[in-house]
């Protein structure tokens, strides 16, 4: 559907139908909005005392942190999505286009800016690697192609059966999108730099996932921050989940925060009611979960095939994220850094197979006061620092009081070595979240905070576990878990999605 067929639908001369909505996430706040613009009598229960989910912030002492979502990139999704909800997505925000999207520190001392400008790589590639240029350009227009290509065909459709995925049209397009072929092998016919090979991958830790397994077809990212860029909203990520809120009250969802759904209560092949902790319930037409999909199979509703099949997907990684807030500034950080590891593929190893993570990770930086100065107090800074490692894994012993000390230490001393030698002196006051954290607070899957299912090729698309429950018909999902994944604009296509099936198999109810 395109979001000139997604005009208001109206029961009318009917009762409206009411659905809950468990988890005022992105991607539940979103679908909220069209649900009630259409007609819907929507309620949304959330489990925290606000809305955002993994998309929320952090308020202390004059300091602001985006606790999970920073970098917005696809900006073209967002617009595309607020045009469905009725907004204009430029006119809801103070956006910033970064001129660097972010500095790379790799291993061995060298640094990269990257940027949208041509001139600005020029000169920084061909002393990496003479004559890479030439090659950078065709390297971000193919990723850029693989982004537009798979948006039309496979982000932005609903699969409604496995015939739908597999016509011969989309098989080569499989093929055209090089999913069988993996990323980092794909950047090798292009760089034969490491540095260079890192910088244009790393991108797949995003979306939770290693650059030496995902397949070439998320050339995307790299494609879509050069081409399109990144923005920053003043105020931070959560302007986006105050936006959606505000909307959302606007048409008349209503918000009960602080109500966790302890149990989906089914009968005949329908998702009911939603059971709360004291015992209470409500009964709804339709129910949608926002809340992260395995979770929502393994704790809400009756054990079953599918609730014990998601034991064996595949997950993606997790991260134990410092929030400081430091008593100077620190001007030469750039609004998004990396720092990459100086033994790459070995620290990817201890995430991804070990589900630990190595004495020298790689890891990023927020300081979102060099685009926003009311970010922290006057002469103050604000930093966050992700640091992906591996998700929990009940089947060894993970000592996260302990990996969490060892982290803080080994991102220190790096970032000693880098120029910032004194930071760990001027921090006033510290936020931790490690994935236990990410478990307890969100209820995400194993702490797998960017999916939680993987983004491998066969959990993507019509593999990757759908939006609508097989068994219970009127149950529906959104949000990072199911169609089409992670990461903010994937989350509001999601909503999209959803939505259009709801609108398509309940016009008649
Ligand atoms: C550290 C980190 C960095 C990230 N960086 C980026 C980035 O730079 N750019 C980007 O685009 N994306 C980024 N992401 C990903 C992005 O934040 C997520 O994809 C997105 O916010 C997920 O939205 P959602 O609606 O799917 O889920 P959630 O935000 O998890 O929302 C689900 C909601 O359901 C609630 N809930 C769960 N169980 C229950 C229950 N039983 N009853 C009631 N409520 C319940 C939860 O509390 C939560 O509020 C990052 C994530 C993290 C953690």
């Amino acid at each position: 559907m395109t979001n000139s067929d997604l005009k208001q639908f109206v029961f009318v001369g009917m009762d409206k139908k009411t659905i809950a909505i468990i988890g005022a996430g992105i991607g539940g706040m979103a679908l909220s909005i069209l649900l009630a613009k259409n007609g819907f009598d929507v309620v949304v229960y959330e489990k925290n005392d606000k809305s955002g989910g993994r998309c929320s912030q952090l308020l202390r002492e004059g300091h602001r942190f985006d606790l999970g979502a920073t970098i917005l990139l696809m900006p073209s999704i967002y617009r595309t999505v607020f045009e469905s909800l009725g907004l204009n997505f430029d006119e809801c925000f103070e956006l910033k286009d970064l001129s660097t999207i972010y500095k790379l520190y790799f291993g061995n001392g060298e640094k990269l800016t990257i940027s949208k400008d041509p001139e600005v790589m020029r000169p920084q590639l061909e002393r990496m690697e003479p004559g890479s240029f030439i090659r950078f350009g065709p390297y971000i227009k193919k990723g850029y192609s693989f982004f537009c290509e798979s948006y039309k065909n496979l982000l932005s459709r609903n699969f409604y059966n496995l015939f739908e995925f597999t016509t011969p049209l989309n098989v080569r397009m499989l093929f055209r999108l090089k999913v069988w072929l993996r990323h980092y092998t794909f950047v090798k016919r292009y760089f034969k730099n490491e540095n260079l090979q890192q910088a244009f991958t790393f991108q797949n830790i995003y979306v939770g996932q290693s650059p030496l397994k995902a397949p070439a077809l998320f050339a995307m990212l790299p494609g879509t921050e050069l081409t399109e860029g990144a923005l920053f909203p003043i105020g931070g990520m959560q302007q986006i989940t105050s936006r959606l809120e505000a909307e959302a009250l606007k048409v008349g969802v209503r918000f009960i925060f602080n109500t966790t759904v302890e149990k989906i209560g089914v009968e005949k092949g329908r998702a009911t009611q939603l059971i709360f902790g004291d015992g209470n319930s409500s009964n709804y037409d339709l129910i949608v979960a926002n809340a992260d999909l395995p979770y929502v199979y393994q704790n809400l509703l009756p054990e079953s095939r599918t609730s014990r099949g998601l034991e064996n997907r595949s997950y993606s990684c997790s991260a134990v994220v410092f929030h400081w807030g430091l008593k100077k500034a620190y001007p030469h950080f750039a609004h998004h850094s990396i720092f990459l590891a100086k033994d790459f593929s070995k620290s990817l190893d201890a995430i991804f197979k070990e589900h630990s993570i190595s004495k020298n990770p790689s890891f990023y930086v927020h300081a979102p006061v060099r685009t926003d100065p009311l970010a922290a107090p006057p002469d103050q800074d604000t930093i966050s620092v992700i640091v992906p490692m591996g998700h929990l894994d009940e089947k060894k012993p993970q000592d996260w009081d302990a990996l969490k000390k060892q982290v803080r230490t080994d991102v220190l001393k790096r970032l000693a070595e880098e120029g910032f030698a004194d930071l760990e002196e001027n921090i006033k006051f510290e936020v931790c979240y490690t994935p236990l954290a990410w478990k307890s607070i969100y209820n995400v899957s194993r702490g797998s905070v960017f999916g939680s299912i993987g983004h491998t090729i066969f959990q993507m698309g019509y593999f990757r576990p759908h939006n609508r429950h097989s068994r219970y018909r009127n149950l529906y999902f959104v949000g990072g878990s199911t169609n089409p994944g992670n990461g903010v604009p994937l989350v509001l296509l999601s909503a999209k999605l959803t939505y259009e099936r709801i609108l398509k198999e309940n016009l008649q109810l």
